[in-house]
């Protein structure tokens, strides 16, 4: 007989935590304040709610995001088989049409015989040390819970800022101005692509950096933003508002979000000026996001500047770009490398709020917080991922107390340890060294049974090509 581990929010880390618990036969209550209750970014009913991006990504190997998707994919991740099983076309990233991949996980997890849903606000964290708990409430965590953790941790709480990027309805967008194609034509032509000129992007650009913003509550504000740096916003710089973006020069979008490289437009043949991209939002190809247009520009002015647009002049708009707090944990004070609390080892973290970001590293944390949960709950030993996976060098990074100013990462090659060996290839073939590297110490973890292996393999539409997603970031 183990322990129920009781899970707290069914995000992307709750569901997939929630997930590897049941596949070590550990019981799970998830509590999940929607629909009675929604942050100011999430909108839909169902679990594991995409709330800015439909895109998770390169889905590359020798890309860190892309080989962390396949540790998770090999080892058995709901998240993933959900990705896979929803994908869009997207080029070379790995896109979902988002209520679907929703739906697909809140019904597994609803109906799972180990799982009990409960539909309710976590306010406080209950105080028995031996209650095995996850904490996977996100970076939009309700505001009593927030002041439970703060008191708990006793440690100093970080805000900073994200972005999302309006979407459009397909049927508007004139396509006698914009066309569909990926960069250098690699892959479906997944995107639509408006052209500007530049005496079009001049006038874009400066109705841009003069556009008004919504205001933003001082309460909302921690003292650093009120320095006006930025706008006085601080943001993170993978999903900064296109606003503040542009305002740091003239030409920062062109070698952004509006770089023309690999897309001439097919009635003149040559590369325009610059080139917004809009990526399909759903199967159906009815709603297109634009492409690093993050924003906190009031709704009015997305209509009149982001209408500048050719292409884009009569779009009507679907959903406007927010901004929202983003809240996280001063983790390597805090955490240990399985996501527990260094002071109270039952209780667990995991998303977002550890200070991992983005999509698939909070799903990563929810993975390596799961099966830890359940051992905690069956009285095994802690299992520390390697370092080697992508997976196991988020976890060391996070809990890494001699990290002083503390940032959230999103994966890179960068947090794993050196090869140790010269390799030839340049900067491809280290990466496909890392990915060999990875893939083999993942096997190794299900060959030498701490792990299970997947029920089943995953079908999944392999991509041919990084270049649509390097640099690209959260968008
Ligand atoms: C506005 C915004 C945009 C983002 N855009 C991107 C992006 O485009 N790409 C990207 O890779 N990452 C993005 N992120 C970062 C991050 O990857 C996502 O927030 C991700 O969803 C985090 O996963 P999570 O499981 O930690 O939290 P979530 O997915 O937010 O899940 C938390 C769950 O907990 C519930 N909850 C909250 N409080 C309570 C409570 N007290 N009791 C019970 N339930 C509660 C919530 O309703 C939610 O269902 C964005 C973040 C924000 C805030």
């Amino acid at each position: 007989m183990s322990r129920t581990v009781d899970i707290f929010g069914a995000g992307l880390a709750g569901c997939e935590a929630a997930w590897q618990c049941v596949r070590h036969g550990v019981p799970v209550r998830i509590h999940e304040m929607k629909p009675h209750k929604s942050s100011p970014a999430h909108r839909y009913h169902g679990f594991a709610e995409l709330v800015c991006s439909n895109s998770l990504r390169s889905g590359q190997i020798f890309n860190a995001i892309g080989l962390l998707k396949e540790e998770l994919t090999r080892m058995g991740s709901l998240i993933m088989e959900a990705a896979y099983a929803n994908e869009v076309p997207a080029g070379a990233a790995l896109a979902v049409d988002r209520t679907a991949f929703s739906d697909f996980i809140t019904d597994r997890i609803r109906n799972h015989p180990l799982i009990t849903v409960i539909e309710e606000e976590v306010t406080a964290i209950p105080d028995d040390p031996d209650a095995v708990i996850i904490v996977a409430t996100g970076p939009l965590t309700s505001d009593a819970l927030s002041q439970d953790i703060a008191r708990l941790t006793g440690a100093d709480y970080l805000y900073f800022y994200d972005a999302a990027a309006p979407i459009v309805d397909a049927s508007s967008i004139d396509m006698n101005r914009a066309w569909e194609a990926s960069r250098y034509d690699k892959g479906e032509a997944a995107y639509i692509n408006c052209p500007m000129t530049r005496e079009e992007y001049t006038a874009f650009y400066q109705a841009l950096i003069s556009a008004k913003e919504a205001p933003l509550h001082d309460f909302d504000l921690p003292d650093a933003d009120k320095s006006g740096k930025d706008g006085g916003l601080t943001v993170f710089e993978g999903c900064m508002p296109v606003e503040v973006m542009a305002r740091r020069g003239m030409d920062t979008l062109l070698y952004g979000p509006l770089k023309p490289v690999g897309l001439p437009d097919p009635r003149t043949g040559r590369e325009p000026y610059a080139v917004v991209q809009l990526r399909q939002e759903n199967t159906d190809k009815t709603m297109y996001n634009l492409v690093g247009f993050q924003t906190h520009l009031t709704w009015d002015e997305q209509r009149r500047v982001f209408g500048m647009i050719p292409g884009l002049e009569h779009a009507e708009f679907l959903r406007y770009g927010v901004m929202h707090r983003n809240t996280f944990m001063n983790s390597p004070k805090l955490l240990a490398a399985d996501y527990s609390m260094r002071t109270r080892p039952n209780l667990f973290f995991a998303g977002q709020m550890t200070g991992v970001e983005g999509y698939i590293e909070s799903t990563g944390s929810g993975f390596i917080a799961g099966v830890n949960a359940a051992r905690r709950a069956l009285g095994m030993e802690p299992l520390y991922f390697p370092r080697e996976t992508v997976l196991g060098s988020m976890a060391a990074y996070i809990s890494d107390e001699r990290v002083t100013a503390f940032q959230p990462m999103n994966a890179n090659f960068g947090l794993l340890p050196p090869l140790g060996y010269k390799i030839r290839g340049g900067k491809r073939g280290r990466n496909d060294a890392f990915a060999q590297r990875a893939v083999d110490t993942a096997e190794q973890l299900m060959n030498d049974g701490l792990l299970p292996r997947p029920e089943h393999s995953i079908h999944r539409i392999a991509s041919e090509s990084d270049m649509q997603t390097e640099g690209e970031s959260n968008t």
